[in-house]
This record gives C-alpha cells, sequence and structure tokens, in this order.
C-alpha cells in the first residue's frame, strides 16, 4: 500500500537538499522516505530499511506513535496556533515549561521556547551577552566552544561551531568567539587567561559531542568545566539537544556528570522530532535582571515560539518518555550498542570504536582507509542498499537509534555494518 511518489513528474526537481552538494545530489537518484514505524522506514518502493540513526539524532521514542499524532489532531482542533509574545500564552507552552523545569539540574529554571537547536543557541548566546551587558558588564562578550561542538546554523551557532567546513564562506561571523580543544580543561583556562576572563561571556559544550564524531567527556571533565567556569563567573551553557530525553539515559545528559549549568539548550528529543520545538533552560540568577528589575526587556523571539500544537506534542512524547520508562530502556540499549558495536574495533578498516555513553557510536575509519579513497559516504550507500540507514561524517559512520531498538536489531545492525566495511573494503581491492 505504499503510494509510489510521482518522481518522473518531478524531475528536474527544484528541491534544494540542505547538508547536500547539489551538483552530486541531482544527478543520483533521490532516497524518498514515505513511511516510518517504530524502528524502520520504507521508501517510495516499499522497500524497508532500520533508522539507525533515529533520523537526524531526534526520534527518540520511535517512528509512528499514535499517541503524538493524535495530541497533535485534538490541539489543532482545539487552538491550532497564536503567537506568544508579550503577555499572550497558551496552556501547552506553560505546562511544557513546567514539566522541562521540573526536570533540569539548572538551578530556578525559566524557559524559552524556540522552533529548534539552533534558534535556541542564538537565544543562549544572546542572552547570555545581554545578561553581562545589563549587568553592567558589556565588555564580556567572548564565547568559547568546543572543536567538533555543533551548535546550529543559525548566527551565533555558525560562529561557534567546532567544524570549519560549516563556518567557511560567509564573510565575517559573529565576533569574539574561539574554539578550545573538546577535552583539555587546561587549554580552557589558558583560553580563558589569554582572553581575559572579565571578556568571557559563556562557555558552550555538548554533554558528548555527537555530529563532531560521538566524544564523551573524560570522567571528571564537566565538574572541572563548572568549576573554573564558576570560578571566573562565566556561564556555562550546556548543548543538550543530541544528548537530552532519555539518550543518555536521563533527561538534559548532563546530570551523568553531576554539575548544574547555568543554561541547557534542548530540541529534537523533546518533540521525538514529531514537530519542530526547542528552547531554552535559563537559571533563576541568569533570569535575575529580566524577570526581577525594571528596564530590562529581551527583544528576542520568534514567530513560531511555543507554539501550541509542537508543545502539545512535545508533552505526549515526554508522557511516553515517562510511561515506558525509556530512560532505563536507554541505559540498557547503551550497554547492548556498546558490546556489539565494539566488535568493529578489530576490523582493518577500522581505526576507533567510540561509544559506551548513551546510546550514540561512532565507527572511525583508518586514515589508510580514508588514503586509499575509500569514503564514509561509499560505506553509508552500501550499508543503506543493505538495509541499515547510518549517518557518514567525514572520517566515521555514526549510529543513534531510537530507544526502542531490540537487541537482534542492534546486531543487525552491526552486521550489515561490518558487511559493508567488507564489501566496500573489496571493492577498492578488485
Ligand atoms: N546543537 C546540537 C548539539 C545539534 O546536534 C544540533 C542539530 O543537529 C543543533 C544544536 C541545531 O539544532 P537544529 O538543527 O534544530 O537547529
Amino acid at each position: 500500500s505504499y503510494a509510489r511518489s510521482p518522481l518522473e513528474q518531478l524531475e528536474p526537481s527544484r528541491f534544494w537538499h540542505t547538508f547536500s552538494d547539489m551538483n552530486k545530489v541531482v544527478q543520483g537518484p533521490k532516497f524518498v522516505v514515505s513511511e516510518a514505524q517504530g524502528v524502520w522506514l520504507w521508501d517510495d518502493n516499499g522497500d524497508r530499511y532500520l533508522d539507525g540513526t533515529a533520523s537526524l539524532w531526534y526520534c527518540n521514542v520511535g517512528h509512528g506513535r499514535a499517541e503524538i499524532a493524535d495530541a497533535v489532531h485534538r490541539q489543532l482542533g482545539r487552538l491550532d496556533a497564536y503567537a506568544v509574545y508579550g503577555d499572550f500564552a497558551n496552556a501547552p507552552a506553560l505546562e511544557l515549561s513546567e514539566r522541562l523545569a521540573s526536570h533540569a539540574p539548572v538551578a530556578d529554571p525559566r524557559v524559552i521556547l524556540t522552533c529548534g537547536g539552533g534558534e535556541a543557541i542564538d537565544s543562549a548566546a544572546k542572552v547570555a551577552r545581554q545578561y553581562w551587558a545589563v549587568r553592567g558588564r558589556p565588555e564580556r562578550v567572548h564565547l568559547i566552544s568546543r572543536t567538533g561542538g555543533y551548535h546550529g546554523l543559525n548566527g551565533f551557532g555558525t560562529s561557534i561551531i567546532g567544524m570549519d567546513r560549516f563556518r567557511t564562506g560567509y564573510g565575517p561571523l559573529v565576533t569574539d568567539t574561539s574554539v578550545v580543544a573538546h577535552d583539555s580543561i587546561e587549554e580552557l583556562e589558558a583560553e580563558i587567561l589569554r582572553v581575559g576572563p572579565e571578556r568571557v561571556a559563556a562557555f558552550f559544550a555538548e554533554p558528548v559531542i555527537g555530529a563532531g564524531g560521538v566524544y564523551a567527556p573524560g570522567p571528571d571533565y564537566f565538574a572541572r568545566v563548572a568549576a573554573l567556569c564558576e570560578y571566573y563567573g562565566i556561564l556555562f551553557v550546556v548543548d543538550s539537544v543530541i544528548c537530552g530525553f532519555a539518550r543518555l539515559g536521563n533527561w538534559f545528559g548532563i546530570e551523568r556528570w553531576g554539575v548544574r549549568p547555568d543554561m541547557i539548550v534542548f530540541a529534537k528529543g523533546v518533540t521525538s522530532g514529531y514537530l519542530p520545538l526547542g528552547g531554552v533552560i535559563v537559571s533563576g540568577a541568569v533570569a535575575e535582571p529580566f524577570w526581577n528589575e525594571p528596564g530590562h526587556p529581551l527583544h528576542h523571539g520568534t514567530t513560531y515560539a511555543g507554539h501550541p500544537t509542537c508543545c502539545a506534542a512535545a508533552l505526549a512524547n515526554l508522557d511516553i518518555l515517562e510511561r515506558e520508562d525509556l530512560f532505563t530502556a536507554s541505559r540498557e540499549i547503551e550497554v547492548q550498542l556498546d558490546s556489539a558495536v565494539r566488535t568493529l574495533a578489530t576490523h582493518p578498516m577500522v581505526r576507533e570504536v567510540r561509544s559506551g555513553v548513551g546510546v550514540m557510536a561512532a565507527v572511525e575509519l583508518t586514515e589508510e582507509a580514508l588514503a586509499a579513497g575509500i569514503t564514509t559516504a561509499e560505506i553509508f550507500q552500501e550499508s543503506r542498499a543493505r538495509g541499515v540507514v547510518l549517518r557518514a561524517v567525514p572520517t566515521a559512520l555514526l549510529i543513534s537509534p531510537p530507544l526502542v531498538i531490540a537487541w537482534e536489531q542492534i546486531e543487525h545492525l552491526v552486521s550489515t555494518l561490518r558487511a559493508s566495511l567488507d564489501a566496500v573494503a573489496q571493492r577498492h581491492v578488485d
């Protein structure tokens, strides 16, 4: 019953694929996803694939949950939308903010809602800079982030991202930013001292670096970061866009290291991607001048922030996470995925497997394989042709399935990746 999309009529397509080289994409067939259920996808030929990445790290509760669809339908029937600005509000936005605040490891939290992660990062950066401005420290603007850190592609996000390919070619970006090694407290402190602590507004970090290749922190990294930020009075902003909503077995990922940041940025898993939503959880201390002192309105927001239907989707998604205890399930899947994917570490094409913190893993290719012209894109294509969708970044394949994946499906995923590595290696020998 899979409706074949009339692609012939759409050729040549006008659809500009983002994150892609259109010069290549337009020459190949498109991969049209038509249906999804649980951990499975179907293309427009009716062929089935295992979703090894929860789409783009977000479909934590799995696809096709009728409960979320029903909540969206009900909300659209009651109040489709009405913009939240000035003193306007809506019940789902208020309820979602309370619920997120009640679970956030942030002192006396306040919640800003956005339409996605990149917007939330920009909101956090603007709140941080304006916080210092209204506190009479307008020179305190510098933003520090980490190599491999991905923070969305809005203005501030593009400027603090730790991957050069996303920054180049746009002319001047936001100034007063810098990037430090992802695992070095010494480098972070040296950078704070180089810039001058009195000029640093905030430090941004993902709990586990995601798109940059799945790099978990050392055991005491975040405790030391939090102590350093507190010592120098720098705001500590955690980007939990990937790591939140049970991907690390808890609400926001960072709880794992027992620290309480000044702000937490979230998106993706908050709705499991059923509708777009993100936001920033801001500590009461940072909110203080805006909330409790006259004359500091925040001239920032977007048309769709706090959209009631998106918030209704989030609430239904959080109901599922809690009722099915996907937090505990995630911890179990983390162990299973780690044990399965580590078996690839001895594969001749694999330099390193990074896994074991959260339901996320990276399989990094050897320099020899890459030098021989083998690409992660080729392995990604091979694996997808064999029915498993993974994600290719320049030197690694990334894995981040929905948190409802079964052990047999993890085994299927890993054995398909192994077969794909073998097939691609064989092709390069032939
Ligand atoms: N922060 C992190 C850690 C992300 O992984 C992403 C998206 O992948 C973003 C921010 C940006 O979110 P969005 O794509 O919703 O703007």
